[in-house]
């Protein structure tokens, strides 16, 4: 096989709190991690001369050693002794820095098509192990679906499928830096927290209205501070129709829940004629053939 094309999924987070900030920095976290079919496309050739080059459709992403698609290939190549030049091909849909896991989703891919196009038979762990070195979203990147993540989000436990619904995606225009919005977290004794213990058992009677109910996320108390803009998002989205809106991951990308194709459709036109919502996707969730 001299070259593969692979999808490279987005992921949302139905509920994130951040439980303490950690003496190396990092911090503990719980979250509820859930796949969408919403991805960027990513085709892997074989090069006689030993390099890695990475092309993309979008111009203003790294394409050496900073792109997540890139580090991906080597570490695999280091790691299965593979001699071959790998060009990357990445058609990018995922919002960049739109707290999506892009770059994480990207890097999964690259892994996961390189273990076929080179029949390694590497095990899923051991693909797992090689990417939560390439960064803390990637491990579930890998697994997909439906996720319980836990530690510093590279702890999973595979959660039921959730119910099938209709998940608008709106990116606003706005650059949210991931380590700006960790570090002004203050977890104070009333900082609200989301329950997720409350989710997993929604997700677990397959409820989206019960889902819909409990999903919260404590990184909207730094990024909807600075970003009001977000909040005004969250209460259209509800306004159109959404069972629940919420920031994924530290943002600035806003999703809404909907349980009737019909309601998501309206909700799109709508959205898609407002100036501050850059970009606009309805979505699915996404979950591979096993579920658990
Ligand atoms: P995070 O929460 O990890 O910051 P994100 O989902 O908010 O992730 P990404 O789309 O992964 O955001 O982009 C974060 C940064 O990673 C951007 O600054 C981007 O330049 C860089 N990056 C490196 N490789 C990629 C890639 N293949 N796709 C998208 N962004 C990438």
């Amino acid at each position: 096989m001299n070259s593969i094309v692979v999808r490279a999924y987005a992921k949302i987070n139905l509920s994130l709190d951040v439980l303490r900030k950690r003496e190396d920095g990092y911090h503990e976290i719980r979250m509820i991690m859930q796949t969408l079919d919403l991805h960027d496309t990513i085709t892997i050739k074989k090069m006689h001369k030993d390099s890695i080059e990475v092309r993309t459709n979008l111009p203003y992403l790294p394409v050496d050693h900073r792109n997540l698609a890139f580090k991906a290939a080597l570490l695999f190549k280091e790691a299965m002794h593979i001699g071959d030049g790998l060009q990357l091909n990445i058609h990018k849909r995922i919002p960049v820095a739109a707290g999506l896991g892009g770059g994480s989703a990207d890097a999964a891919a690259v892994l996961e098509g390189l273990d076929r196009m080179y029949q390694t038979g590497i095990s899923l762990q051991n693909m797992i192990n090689l990417g939560v070195r390439l960064g803390a979203d990637v491990p579930f990147c890998i697994m997909k679906g439906t996720a319980l993540a836990e530690g510093i989000g590279e702890v999973l436990t595979p959660v039921k499928q959730m119910p099938d619904c209709y998940i608008l995606l709106i990116k606003p225009n706005l650059i949210v830096s991931t380590k700006h919005v960790y570090q002004s977290l203050r977890l104070e004794h009333d900082t609200p927290h989301p329950d997720i213990d409350r989710m997993l058992h929604a997700i677990n009677s397959h409820s989206l209205a019960d889902m819909a109910a409990c999903m919260g996320n404590v990184l909207e108390s730094v990024t909807v501070r600075d970003h009001p803009v977000i909040q005004e998002i969250k209460d259209k989205l509800i306004l159109s129709g959404s069972m629940a809106s919420l920031m994924s991951g530290s943002g600035p990308s806003v999703f809404g829940l909907f349980d009737s194709k019909e309601a998501a459709d309206e909700a799109y036109e709508y959205f898609s004629k407002c100036k501050y919502c850059q970009q606009i996707f309805l979505a699915r969730p996404y979950n591979p053939v096993n579920d658990f």
